[in-house]
């Protein structure tokens, strides 16, 4: 039978609720918010909690964001229509729709080939066509096309990877949880004059980022 299930209200409230009432501010990344269909991110058996203010599962052992967490990020970012945007952990790819709304192109990796395809499968059906997919060590980045105006990174990392700060555009701003592999900060990584400023923000959980400068697990 096909879910006919229309979500726009349940979007509305999430929006209005858990990212305007706490803070964020950023009109553009407000709209996009309204307009991703976050339930069509994520497997039937968790669609009906797609708004709720909570990560969920997508699959081989992975989430996707809680709501808030996406905005903040995505704020933080201060994107412009003209950037070029690397997100490490495409995960579900709800967060690289966002982005992609946001900007002039984005480049996504994942270390898992099953949660790439099926990103893939989604974003398509949607229409973006400003995204560049690939499988692999988002630790190390993507060098072919670097530098970037802006770094994400959806998975807690144990230091923020050098990598990524060499493919950093000047005037380019990171953002990434870094801590242990069960809870982290979120830092803010401004490169201005070929000079890097942190900043630790508040404290959040997301699952850990493996790679050669990441967690070392498999
Ligand atoms: N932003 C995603 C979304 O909206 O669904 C959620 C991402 S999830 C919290 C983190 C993702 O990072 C997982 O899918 C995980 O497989 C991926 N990941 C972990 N280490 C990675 C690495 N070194 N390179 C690329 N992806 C990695």
């Amino acid at each position: 039978m096909i879910e006919l299930k229309d979500y726009s209200y349940d979007r509305e409230q999430m929006v209005e609720q858990q990212i305007v009432k706490r803070g964020i501010k950023d009109k553009r990344v407000i709209e996009a918010m309204k307009k991703v269909p976050r339930h069509l991110f994520i497997d039937k058996v968790y669609q009906h909690q797609a708004y709720k203010d909570y990560p969920l599962p997508v699959g081989k052992g992975q989430t996707i964001s809680q709501p808030y967490m996406v905005a903040v990020m995505t704020e933080l970012l201060e994107l412009k229509p003209e950037h070029t945007v690397l997100e490490v952990g495409t995960g579900s790819g709800y967060q690289t729709a966002i982005l992609a709304l946001l900007c002039a192109k984005v480049y996504t990796i994942e270390r898992i080939a099953g949660l790439k395809e099926k990103a893939v499968q989604r974003l398509n059906r949607l229409g973006f066509r400003n995204i560049g997919f690939m499988v692999g060590d988002g630790s190390l980045g993507w060098p072919q096309f670097a530098p970037y105006d802006r770094i994400i990174v959806t998975a807690g990392a144990p230091k923020i990877p050098d990598a990524l700060i060499k493919q950093l555009a000047d005037n380019g701003r990171l953002v990434i949880p870094v801590g242990t592999e069960f809870y982290q900060t979120l830092n803010l990584v401004e490169k201005y004059k070929g000079r890097i400023y942190r900043k630790e923000l508040f404290e959040c959980t997301f699952v850990p980022l493996l790679g050669k400068e990441g967690w070392h697990k498999d």
